[in-house]
This record gives C-alpha cells, sequence and structure tokens, in this order.
C-alpha cells in the first residue's frame, strides 16, 4: 500500500470537534487506498502552558526533566486522535515517539532525530491496522530518555517519517492555508505562494516564519520528500496550499521571495572586553555550552586593546548567557566591563534566491525602513538572505512597509 503523512498542528486538534474533522479527512485518504501516518501535535496552547509551568518550577531548569514534561501533550492528542479513528471504524492505534522508536541525539529541548525503523509499525499495517497516530515532537534517546525536538517539532517528525516509509507525500495540516510571502496575521496583504523553493523556505523557516520548523525543511531537502502545507479548516482540492519545491520546478520568480520576522529576539552587548587572540573564542564556547542560540554576532573597532562584543539570542534565553558570561569572568577566561541586555528588539528579514544574480536589495530594504524612521542595531547578510535588528515596536511597520516595497502582493 502506497503511504501517506498528515500532519495536524495544534489548533487542527484544539478541541475534540476538531479532532474529529481531522479523522475525517484521514478517512478520506484511508478510503483511496493510503496506509496513514497521522502526526499531532499538541492542543493548541498545551505546550506553552507546559513550558510555563517547568519555567516557574526551575528558571534555569534541567532539559531532561523538561522534556519529559513538555511532551507529554502530543501523547493526549495521539490516544484521542486513535479513538476518534476507532469511532468511525477505521483501524488505528497510538505510538508514542519511545514506542516506535523514534532515536534521537542527546540535545534535550533540541535533539535531533538519528533514525526511525520502521518494522514495528510496518508489521502493524501488515496486519491490517490502517493508520498509525503518533505522537510529534518527542523521541528516546541513547540513554532511554524522552527527548523533544525544539518548538515546532512535530513538522520535523512529520518530514522524518515521510523519508522514512517513503511516502507518496508528507501534507502539513495547519490554520493557513499555505505559504505566504510574509506572517499573513501582520500584514494583510500577503499573499499565498502556490510553490516556494526549499532554499527559501528554510531560510523563511530559520529566520522566524513559523510554518514550518526549519529542521523539517532541511529533512525533505535532503530526502526528497514531497512537502505540501496546506489548512485543515477548509475543504480540499488535490492542488490546494503550498507545495515546497526544487528551484527549478517554480515559474514565478519575484527577486525577493517573502520576509519573515522573528519577535522575540534580544541584543546582548559585553562592554569592554580584551582585544586579543582568542577571545571570540573565549566568549561562544560558555555560550555554546550553555545552550544559548547565538545568531547575529558584531565587534566593535578595538579602541586602546578594548572591544565592544555584541551578539544576539532569543529573550528566554538571556539569563542563561548573562549566567554564562559571568561564570567565564569569575573563572578568568575573559573579563568585561559590564553586559547590556536590550530585550525589546525583533529580526526582520527579507530572502530571496534572486538576490544572488541582483544586487541593490540592501540598499533598497535599509532606505525603505529609513523612509519609516526605523533605526537598525544590527545588519547580517548571506547570499539568499538580508536581516535587521529593530526596535520590537516597529515589528509589523517594518514587515509592511517592505512587503508594499518589494512589491509581494503582486505575482512577478
Ligand atoms: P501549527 O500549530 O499548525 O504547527 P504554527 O502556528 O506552528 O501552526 O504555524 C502556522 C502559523 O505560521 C500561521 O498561523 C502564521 O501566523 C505563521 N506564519 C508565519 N509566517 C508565515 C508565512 N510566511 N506563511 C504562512 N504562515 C506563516
Ligand atoms: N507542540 C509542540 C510545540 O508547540 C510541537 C509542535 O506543535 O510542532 O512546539
Ligand atoms: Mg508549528
Amino acid at each position: 500500500m502506497p503511504v501517506l503523512v498528515m500532519k495536524f498542528g495544534g489548533t487542527s486538534v484544539a478541541t475534540l470537534d476538531r479532532i474529529r474533522r481531522a479523522a475525517k479527512r484521514v478517512g478520506v485518504e484511508v478510503a483511496k487506498g493510503y496506509d496513514v501516518i497521522v502526526i499531532v501535535s499538541a492542543m493548541s496552547g498545551e505546550t506553552n502552558k507546559l513550558v510555563g509551568y517547568v519555567e516557574e518550577t526551575s528558571p534555569l531548569f534541567d532539559a531532561r526533566e523538561y522534556d519529559a514534561v513538555v511532551s507529554s501533550g502530543e501523547n493526549v492528542t495521539a490516544g484521542l486522535m486513535a479513538l476518534t479513528l476507532q469511532e468511525m471504524d477505521v483501524p488505528a492505534r497510538s505510538w508514542q515517539g519511545w514506542q516506535v522508536p523514534v532515536k534521537t541525539t542527546n540535545a534535550h529541548a533540541n535533539a535531533r532525530i538519528e533514525e526511525i525503523p520502521t518494522d514495528n509499525i510496518t508489521a502493524k499495517f501488515d496486519e491490517g491496522m490502517k493508520v498509525a497516530v503518533v505522537a510529534g515532537f518527542q523521541g528516546i534517546s541513547e540513554e532511554g530518555r524522552i527527548t523533544t525536538l525544539g518548538r515546532g517539532g512535530s513538522d520535523t517528525t512529520a518530514v522524518a517519517f515521510a523519508a522514512a516509509f517513503g511516502a507518496e507525500r508528507c501534507d502539513i495540516y495547519t490554520d493557513v492555508d499555505g505559504v505566504y510571502t510574509t506572517d499573513p496575521r501582520i500584514c494583510e496583504k500577503a499573499r499565498k505562494l502556490d510553490r516556494i523553493a526549499f532554499e527559501e523556505m528554510l531560510e523563511l523557516a530559520s529566520l522566524g516564519a513559523k510554518v514550518l520548523q526549519t529542521r523539517s525543511v532541511e529533512l525533505a531537502m535532503r530526502y526528497k520528500v514531497k512537502l505540501r502545507v496546506l489548512s485543515s479548516f477548509e475543504e480540499q482540492s488535490d492542488e490546494a496550499g503550498t507545495l515546497v519545491c526544487d528551484e527549478e520546478d517554480i515559474m514565478e520568480s519575484n527577486v525577493v521571495a517573502g520576509v519573515a520576522h522573528s519577535r522575540d529576539e534580544a541584543k546582548m552587548t559585553l562592554v569592554s572586553v580584551a582585544d586579543r587572540p582568542g577571545i571570540a573564542s573565549a566568549i561562544f564556547t560558555p555560550l555554546a555550552d550553555a545552550g544559548v542560540n547565538v545568531d547575529m554576532i558584531v565587534q566593535n573597532i578595538s579602541d586602546e586593546g578594548r572591544t565592544d562584543m555584541t551578539f544576539s539570542c532569543p529573550t528566554n534565553q538571556v539569563a542563561r548567557a548573562e549566567q554564562a558570561m559571568e561564570a567565564a569572568k569569575e573563572a578568568g577566561d575573559i573579563n568585561f566591563h559590564s553586559i547590556i541586555a536590550d530585550e525589546s528588539v525583533c529580526k526582520v528579514s527579507v530572502v530571496g534566491i534572486g538576490m544572488r544574480s541582483q544586487s541593490g536589495v540592501a540598499a533598497k530594504m535599509f532606505r525603505v525602513l529609513a523612509n519609516e524612521g526605523i533605526n537598525i542595531k544590527v545588519i547580517t547578510t548571506s547570499e539568499i538572505k538580508i536581516s535587521v535588528l529593530v526596535e520590537r515596536k516597529y515589528m509589523e511597520l517594518a514587515v509592511q512597509a517592505l512587503h508594499d516595497a518589494f512589491d509581494l502582493d503582486k505575482v512577478a
């Protein structure tokens, strides 16, 4: 039997009624002759609630226990989805990550899938089971502990299962009807794309467009998974949604494909560190060891052997970063005058493969922001993206102004 993977995000399983609707959609595919692997997220809001419990209990928590707690939301929806399917006379059972088992690295709270053996589930399909409902977002480490794959990780579970089982397609059902030129919730002119290139989707995802987890796009690209994003709230046709595909399979090509934003960024500056060989390593090694995801890095011009080092990281890692820096100072590995944490910034980025061959995109981006009176605090670029840190209160304005300026509401 051909295999299909269908992933339902938090809003698509938010209530028993929504689970029933999702199950009906699964039933339609089963009737077409597919063996279906359903990946479910926790009910919407549930993971946030669990993360809140952990942070309140232990601000600098043990990530192994964080995983034990936050993985539980998916167990509930997996069981409920299997029960709902059974009530509809569709043979189904649920699987938690460890039962499959979804084998991952030990990097708690941010683990990577290493292997998904297919024999257990395949044996059940052979016995007549039609749907395997798998709890997304979770796995098991070599040490036998429950792990989670980072926020939004059920997308990655879905793509990894599609790759492991050679699925015909991986459909990601969510609360928007596809991938847009920017987040439709903050820019009403955002336009749905019929197709988007893997490279562009990868950048958009890593720069904050949470419609797909970055790692899921990476896996789909590597294993050539046919990946589609569509709405669980609307009736579907076979062409619905957005197909994430190779660059060659796309006709339209704006220089800029999309605008992404990431709200909860912090800009940290170590004031007056010694400018000597090895200083960057002495700063960023302990930050990495503390699990701080450093993004942008800027070092100022040195003045009398001292310099300022600025970096950005998610706001909820500021305390960890400060602790790691104070500890390194205590140990005599680095020396600085003070740490300034600016927790009121956000990151706005423009992404497009067309930038490889067209110059002037950065200049235009900076001009647009200047015209809106928005000050740029940090800039980074790569071949197909430009990112800036700006004050968070300007986030919506910056996204909308850039969307307009690059004509993203119009088909190229
Ligand atoms: P799920 O719970 O189904 O995984 P998410 O909330 O993780 O859903 O992702 C869907 C959300 O992603 C949308 O509601 C939308 O606000 C947001 N989003 C951000 N950028 C984009 C984009 N470029 N296209 C579509 N949605 C986007
Ligand atoms: N429930 C998890 C989260 O909210 C995983 C997911 O939904 O993809 O991050
Ligand atoms: Mg998601």
